[in-house]
């Protein structure tokens, strides 16, 4: 029986013990399936990694446009952004959870209040005018 090398660990196997592989020329993998497995979860864990470090990110340096566009899509699916209740008590209430009492407003973070106030500057740009 014709054995192959694999690449990453060196040991030979027989052709079952390599995944299929069409651009290859002997029609196997470089690298032996245990390998490869070994392979692809070192990449999923990469990558999950990855898409934790985006997903902060993006959440910390949110800005105020993004608040804005948030709350306008708030709005198309049916909360109150001129109720005197928090977006997230009125998403406690509909799904009957118990709100949370939040801190101090943080820094960088805007309500809804902020994004329908006309500033200056959106007014010298005339935009929605
Ligand atoms: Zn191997």
């Amino acid at each position: 029986m014709e054995l192959f090398k694999c690449r990453k660990c060196d040991a030979k196997y027989p052709k079952e013990y390599f995944h299929n592989c069409k651009t290859k020329p002997n029609g196997i993998h470089e690298v032996c399936k245990f390998c490869a497995n070994e392979i692809s979860a070192m990449y999923r864990k990469r990558r999950k990694e990855e898409q934790r470090q985006v997903a902060h990110i993006k959440l910390t340096s949110s800005t105020k446009k993004d608040y804005c566009k948030m709350y306008e899509f708030l709005e198309s699916i049916g909360y109150d952004l001129n109720s005197d209740k928090s977006i997230h008590e009125q998403f406690c209430l509909k799904y009957g959870l118990k709100p949370i009492k939040r801190e101090k407003k943080s820094r960088n973070v805007y309500n809804p209040q902020d994004c329908q106030k006309k500033t200056p500057t959106n007014n010298r740009r005339g935009l929605n005018e």
